[in-house]
């Protein structure tokens, strides 16, 4: 049976470690050939590139600071040159660096929107100019997707991390804006906003019970989610069975947006 993404070609950022990790997976499970970019850790991204290949598919793991132009450059020649083009990018690239509003520098509040918003911005851009560059590809309807990785708090304020917040919020306006202007090019453009997913970034909220009674209020499906949750929403998004979708968020929270503190009348 033929895979939903065979002979296409997917870009991960920031895929050495969880959400990032678990969507490279979850593409390559679903035939397409992976670039694994990773900014600090080679080994786990060698390690999924290696696995990947061993089960048949295939797959680079490429480093890349993503807020500097001239490395997404560089990221988006390597998809070129092993693979000659690119068809599907998830900019996933992400972190926190939280403190109080009156305590928070200057310096954490642009390294945090340099990767979270800048960051994803050079990233789509080079996918796009890469899409327009190439024309049309038998592979899928669209000439290009691209999937961005918001969050729930691109929609939930949350004190103490307002860099992270805002860098959401961007995110959320600039993926609309962007859709809206390649949509008549066939370039979709979409977000996954996830909610608690156990990942590195967040150990600090599931690691001890009490940490984790405390999320699991958040969190009216009763669990907190894995990377592979947000992987088979990627594969739906970037596959053409969600070809007329572009300019959306979907939300993968088990229903943290949907205020679980009225649940009983608030
Ligand atoms: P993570 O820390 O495991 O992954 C973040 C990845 O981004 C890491 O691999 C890191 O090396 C990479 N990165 C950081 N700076 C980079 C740079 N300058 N260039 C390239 N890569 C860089 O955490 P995660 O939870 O997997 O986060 C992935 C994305 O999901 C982030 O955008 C995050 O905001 C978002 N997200 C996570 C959750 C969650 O609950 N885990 C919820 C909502 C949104």
């Amino acid at each position: 049976m033929q895979k939903l993404l065979e002979n296409q070609v997917a870009l991960i950022t920031g895929a050495s470690s969880g959400i990032g990790f678990g969507v490279a997976t979850s593409l390559a499970e679903a035939g397409a050939s992976v670039v694994i970019n990773y900014y600090s850790q080679p080994e786990p991204a060698e390690a999924l590139a290696a696995e990947i290949i061993r089960a048949g598919g295939a797959a680079i793991a490429v480093k890349a600071d993503v807020s500097d132009p001239q490395q997404v450059d560089a990221l988006f020649e390597a998809c070129r040159t092993r693979f000659g083009t690119v068809d599907i990018v998830v900019a996933n690239s992400g972190l926190q660096k939280d403190a109080s509003f009156v305590e928070m520098t200057l310096r954490d509040w642009n390294a945090v929107l340099n990767v979270n918003l800048t960051g994803q911005f050079l990233t789509a851009q080079a996918a796009v100019r890469e899409f327009l560059r190439r024309g049309a590809r038998p592979v899928s309807k669209a000439l290009g997707k691209i999937i961005c990785m918001s969050s729930v708090h691109q929609v939930i304020p949350w004190a103490g991390h307002i860099n992270y917040a805002a860098s959401k919020g961007g995110v959320q306006m600039m993926m609309q804006t962007l859709a809206q202007e390649v949509a008549p090019q066939r370039i979709r453009v979409n977000s996954i906003a996830p909610g608690a997913i156990k990942t590195p970034i967040n150990k600090d909220a599931w690691e001890s019970p009490e940490a984790l009674q405390r999320l699991l209020k958040l969190i009216p499906y009763g669990r907190v989610g894995e990377p592979d949750d947000i992987g088979k929403a990627a594969v739906w998004l970037a596959s053409d069975e969600s070809d007329y979708v572009t300019g959306t968020t979907l939300f993968v929270d088990g229903g943290m947006t949907l205020y679980p503190g009225f649940e009983d009348n608030g």
